[in-house]
């Protein structure tokens, strides 16, 4: 069942995913080689509780009946792993990339919001693959408005990161976001246009690309909730939660805070 959102739900829903991005920009403040992922979620979850809020992430049940709760506030997947990596101990190397998804719950509502960081250089190759992946976000972004359909995003993402021979997971996909992290509908990185569920105001969804250099096929660590993928090769993840708009969707979370330290790192 699909909940459509009032405007003033869509503003609490806004302050959930700001959270989301300025906590992502203490993390980016932090990212370089020897930092460990587990250090990245401490300091997330202080930034989070400290603002009134709590990490969603944190105690989140296991897709798979019987098997552990995640235990991290972020996801933190490096490299070939796509999503849902477990914060270690293990140190970034310089070249590395890392997917740093997090959620917050604020007022009733839930923020949702992912970037993929550099660790210091990466090669030109990787750094493409993030940029195609960005880019394809918001190329789906641009479908969310209303009378268009959900099969449109997917077509949009699907269509720009294909077109330069990436893979497209297949597995997991984007979703509505309100008082539970993940509602309806589901929002797939592939699909047809003019197919799926129609948008409609209201509907706050969250359009999330994993895209993969190589092949699109994953494979589950043994810790139960990474997922990398099959070839070993790197994997890019962002992520945005967004009202659909009459005209143009209304974007919830945010790079800004992101994008301005790591614009100043570069100084
Ligand atoms: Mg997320
Ligand atoms: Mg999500």
């Amino acid at each position: 069942m699909i909940f459509l959102k009032t405007d003033e739900e869509i503003e609490l829903l806004r302050q959930a995913n700001l959270l989301v991005g300025r906590t992502l920009a203490e993390v980016a403040k932090l990212i370089e080689p020897g930092v460990t992922t587990r250090q990245l979620d401490t300091v997330a979850e202080e930034f989070i509780r400290d603002h009134g809020a709590v990490p969603t992430f944190k105690g989140f049940p296991n897709f798979e009946p019987g098997l552990p709760a995640f235990p991290g506030s972020l996801c933190t997947s490096v490299n070939e792993m796509i999503v849902h990596g477990i914060p270690n101990d293990e140190p970034l190397k310089e070249g590395d990339i890392v997917s740093v998804d997090c959620g917050t719950y604020l007022n009733g509502f839930c923020g949702d919001s992912a970037y993929t960081f550099c660790v210091g250089e990466v090669s030109k190759e990787v750094r493409e693959l993030l940029r195609v992946t960005k880019e394809a976000l918001y190329l789906g972004i641009e479908q969310a408005v209303v009378g268009k359909r959900v099969g449109d995003i997917g077509n949009a993402v699907q269509q720009h990161c294909e077109r330069q021979g990436y893979g497209v997971v297949r597995e997991f996909t984007g979703h509505g976001v309100g008082r539970e992290m993940h509602e309806d509908p589901a929002v797939p990185n592939y699909g047809r246009r003019g197919n799926g569920a129609k948008l409609k105001k209201g509907m706050v969804i969250a359009i999330e690309p994993m895209i993969t250099m190589g092949r699109r096929d994953i494979v589950w660590e043994n810790d139960s909730w990474g997922v990398s993928t099959i070839d070993r090769k790197p994997a890019a993840h962002f992520e945005h939660t967004v009202a659909v708009g009459l005209t143009k969707a209304d974007i919830l979370s945010s790079f800004d805070f992101v994008e301005e330290v790591l614009r100043n790192k570069q100084k």
